[in-house]
């Protein structure tokens, strides 16, 4: 039976990160995926993620977020390839909502730097966008956007540059833990480490079933929208922007190439039970909902849409993303629930999951994510 240093179930978002950590710093590393490199499956595909600081989910994400911004940047360095773009970020709510009221907490307790938006500031500054009456806005000069599939296969080129063992096509079933070590077992062959890594993304509720963590994974859909204006073009200077509206929350993106503006949904959402029951088409309701957003606050785009996929976000019941230690296993470590907000911090996990694997603690702040909290459990 092969035996590595480290493990890696699941080579996606994190488990990348955390394969390219573990083989830099030279420990013999094995990372396992059902499906094949940079693939559309799971969580980490669909050209872009959002990254900002000023964290309207909590203040405790700003500090773990600065050391993703130097990781990011070291990783691009390393990969001499741009993968973020830092273009800015527009965000709009009305002041008493959860978005604009959670930005400014984080920007007073951490000194941010922001712009402060009055209605009439978003329509001169951004007129591409229109905004409901009485709203405000908010501008983050440093936030952008990362190339998410580029960065999930640069960890993977350079954990393989590092020396590390990477199989694709290739499903964990069974995983064992004692005290001398871990053993896996995949669709085809069985392995063994000293410790092992899980960041199985939405399947982390089936490989980590003896946690009995309670997960939801909600579908998510991408639609890339056509623009006959070239004001929604990232040259042009349009920003990622994010509305909270009375109907929900939508995001989006500028047009970076021929795929036209990329336009999500971060609410709602149709939970599945498993991520076999994903499906791959736009329901009639969900398309509309798309479509009401960019008719009325994104003015140059039209509804043809030129591309279309599907995601899946994994909930935690607080939205606040599980990074530790096993309870009941000293050598295996995870990251899961990643709440539809956590690729911009996969790199750093990656490190953390690293450092938990290594040296069983880690200094980056991710006390907060401790898989101790109240609420996570079925029998909570
Ligand atoms: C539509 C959408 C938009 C988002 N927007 C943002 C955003 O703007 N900013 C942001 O920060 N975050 C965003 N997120 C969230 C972020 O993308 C995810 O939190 C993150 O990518 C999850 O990474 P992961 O490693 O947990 O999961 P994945 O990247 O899905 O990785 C899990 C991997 O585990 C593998 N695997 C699972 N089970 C097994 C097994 N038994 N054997 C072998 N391999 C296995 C899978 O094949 C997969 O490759 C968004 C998510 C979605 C869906």
């Amino acid at each position: 039976m092969a035996t590595y240093d480290a493990i890696v179930i699941g080579t996606g978002g994190v488990g990348s990160a955390a394969a390219y950590h573990l083989a830099r710093r030279g420990h013999r590393v094995l990372g396992l995926d059902r499906f094949s490199h940079g693939h559309d499956q799971g969580s980490s595909h669909g050209q872009t993620r959002m990254i900002r600081q000023a964290y309207f989910e909590h203040p405790d994400y700003v500090p773990l977020v600065k050391e993703a911004y130097k990781s990011w940047d070291a990783l691009e360095s390393e990969i001499r390839t741009k993968l973020f773009h830092r273009i800015g970020l527009l965000e709009v709510g009305p002041p008493d909502g959860v978005l604009i009221p959670g930005v400014l907490a984080s920007v007073e307790k951490h000194n941010l730097t922001v712009d402060r938006l009055s209605e009439n500031d978003i329509r001169n500054r951004f007129p591409m966008f229109r905004s409901p009456s009485g709203y405000v806005g908010i501008f983050e000069n440093d936030a952008g956007y990362l190339l998410v599939e580029q960065c999930v296969l640069a960890h993977l080129q350079l954990a393989q540059q590092h020396g590390a063992e990477l199989l694709t096509d290739e499903k964990v079933v069974e995983w064992n833990a004692t005290s001398r070590g871990i053993t896996v077992r995949t669709t085809r062959a069985e392995y063994s480490a000293g410790q092992l890594v899980v960041t199985a993304g939405a399947w982390s509720e089936e490989v980590l079933a003896s946690l009995g963590t309670s997960l939801r994974i909600l579908v998510k859909h991408l639609q890339w929208y056509v623009s006959p204006s070239s004001e929604m073009q990232q040259q042009r200077g349009c920003p990622t922007f994010f509305f909270e509206l009375p109907e929900g929350c939508f995001y989006g993106f500028p047009q970076i190439d021929h795929r036209g503006v990329k336009v999500a949904e971060h609410s709602g959402g149709v939970e599945i039970s498993h991520p076999s029951r994903l499906e791959q088409r736009i329901s009639q309701s969900d398309q509309q909902r798309l479509d009401n957003f960019v008719s009325g606050c994104v003015a140059p785009l039209t509804t043809r849409s030129l591309d279309h996929k599907v995601c899946m976000y994994t909930m935690t019941p607080d939205e606040h993303f599980i990074v530790d230690r096993h309870p009941d296993h000293h050598n295996v470590c995870f990251a899961a629930g990643l709440s539809g907000h956590g690729f911009k911090f996969a790199c750093i996990l990656g490190a953390a999951l690293a450092d938990l694997a290594t040296q069983q603690t880690t200094e980056l702040p991710i006390d907060f994510l401790r898989a101790n909290r109240p609420g996570l459990y079925k029998t909570d």
